[in-house]
């Protein structure tokens, strides 16, 4: 009934590397193609579903995990959904990816160094992680692992947003073809 194949395209990398600017320019190439999407935005979700959940190692793996159990059922309803979420761990990464049919899942790595993500600080977290008053905060007291083999990686310090999501848009448009 959708005339599109639904997957799981998931946006991982550090606070403020691009994750959520990605998706949503990512979403106008899709709906313009006339494809069914949502986003499913970590800090969006993490205010409602996941309000719960703190910052923890265990508070991750279960955001994440309820993260991926969100996306893999609107996949199974046919959507193509954005996922920008951290997932910081590759073990909590390759759960995620578990879930789908090896094909329904891309693993989009943002990735910015750290410098320049703080630079940013679009959301004001790391001047207020370094001033002691956020703990866990990814890449400063909290680990992020680099994806060794994602499907795509973008260096959004040397592309433009709009550069970025289409570079996604590529790697995908073949499978919804
Ligand atoms: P995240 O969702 O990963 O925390 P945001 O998307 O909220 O990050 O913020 C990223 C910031 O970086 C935005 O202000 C965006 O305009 C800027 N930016 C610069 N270059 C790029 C790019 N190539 N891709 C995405 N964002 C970029």
């Amino acid at each position: 009934m959708k005339g599109q194949k639904a997957c799981c395209i998931w946006l991982t990398g550090l606070s403020g590397a691009g994750k959520s600017t990605i998706a949503e320019l990512l979403e106008v190439l899709l709906k313009r193609e006339g494809r069914h999407t949502y986003i499913l935005d970590g800090d969006n979700v993490r205010a409602n579903l996941n309000s719960d959940l703190g910052f923890s190692i265990e508070d991750r793996e279960e955001n994440i995990r309820r993260m991926a159990a969100v996306a893999h059922l609107m996949v199974d309803a046919g959507l193509v959904v954005i996922v920008a979420c951290i997932a910081p761990l590759r073990r909590q990464r390759e759960k995620a990816r578990l879930l789908f049919e090896s094909e329904q899942f891309f693993e989009i790595f943002v990735d910015a160094p750290i410098e320049l993500c703080e630079s940013r600080d679009t959301k004001g977290l790391y001047r207020r992680a370094r001033e002691g008053l956020i703990a866990n905060f990814t890449g400063i007291d909290s680990p992020y692992e680099k994806p060794e083999e994602p499907d795509v990686r973008i260096d959004t310090g040397l592309s433009t947003p709009g550069e970025s999501a289409l570079q996604v848009f590529k790697k995908i448009q073949g499978y919804l073809l």
